[in-house]
């Protein structure tokens, strides 16, 4: 009949897409520690914000906890990917527990950025979302010199020194361009204002951003799949949505997909987020080739071949038990 929908159904796949380097070191930091020392291995926080990921590693004995009194004294914990205070390292010292570093350098690099502003009395405005892990051990660095600044609109009421020195840094995992945004209107504000020695943003938040952009405006659809305390995947709902897709929306499993995101869908984009691992994503296009999706490209806006190596606690006890 003349209602049938003849335009062809197919699924866009952006890359780069799920795991980054620092959440491939931490997810195998646990796997490592479980292995050499056997369960249980506790952990500070979710070691990467992905409910499949810790739920995996709980199976194989980790133990996720949210503060160190969960701990026993004397102990293994690992600290996760986003990184800690320096408070939460002093505990961790008083009650004598063996500690493994999963911090990504990459947020370890921004807390340099912190310790060395402080050193030389400049005040900090941090760009990044009150609550986030990330963001408490960043703030942690220079609590008493760092002010948060959670979007655009909160630039009008900060109530700061015009004369002081003052830098800005962010969360690595923000949307760029609202960052940007932030970052003009301190700047008009405050026009002192001093840069970070380098992104804050990382490149696997930038990379996932930029390949969603570009397949989003030919998608009716955009499926990213994610948790929902993810910040990098969250944003690329958001990211998604800002650059033409229709809709957006974020999922841990295929399960969650609801058959009607896809009443009148041509065209569905997949992406993950940097904590996600591919298995997850092979299930959401599974779900889609059934439906009668198949996928139709692979649209790569670069290759990433970045790798960090252990945290060197760890690489030394590899050593003695190899
Ligand atoms: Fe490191 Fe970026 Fe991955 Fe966070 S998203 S763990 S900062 S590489």
């Amino acid at each position: 009949s003349s209602t049938v929908d003849q335009t062809p159904k197919r699924v866009i796949l952006a890359a780069p897409r799920g795991y980054c380097a620092g959440v491939d070191r931490a997810v195998v930091t646990v796997e490592r520690a479980l292995e050499t020392y056997g369960a249980p291995v506790y952990v500070r926080k979710q070691i990467v914000h992905n409910k499949h990921v810790v739920r995996t590693l709980e199976e194989r004995g980790a133990i996720f906890v949210d503060e160190l009194d969960s701990v026993p004294t004397g102990a293994r914990v690992v600290f996760s990917a986003h990184g800690v205070s320096p408070a939460v390292h002093d505990e961790a010292a008083v009650r004598e527990l063996k500690t493994i570093d999963a911090t990504c350098p990459l947020v370890t690099k921004v807390h340099r950025e912190a310790q060395r502003f402080a050193a030389k009395d400049v005040q900090i405005l941090l760009i990044g979302h009150a609550g986030h892990e990330e963001v408490e051990g960043t703030m942690g660095q220079a609590p008493e010199r760092t002010t948060l600044v959670q979007r655009p609109e909160d630039v009008d009421a900060l109530d700061l020194d015009g004369d002081a020195s003052m830098a800005w840094i962010s969360q690595t995992t923000l949307s760029v361009d609202e960052t940007m945004e932030t970052v003009d209107r301190l700047r008009e504000k405050y026009p002192m204002l001093m840069d970070p020695p380098s992104d804050d943003i990382c490149y696997a938040t930038q990379n996932r951003q930029q390949a969603v952009k570009q397949i989003a405006p030919r998608c009716d659809l955009v499926i990213v799949v994610g948790s929902v305390n993810s910040s990098n995947s969250v944003r690329l709902v958001e990211v998604a949505l800002e650059a033409g897709a229709k809709a957006s929306y974020l999922v841990d499993y295929n399960t969650e997909i609801k058959p009607e995101w896809l009443d009148g869908v041509s065209t569905v984009g997949v992406t993950s987020g940097a904590s996600v691992p591919e298995e997850l994503v092979e299930g959401v296009l599974e779900f889609l080739l059934e439906r009668g999706y198949p996928v139709a490209e692979e649209e790569r806006l670069t290759e990433e071949n970045l790798t960090f190596s252990l945290p060197p606690e760890l690489r030394r006890d590899l050593k003695a038990s190899a």
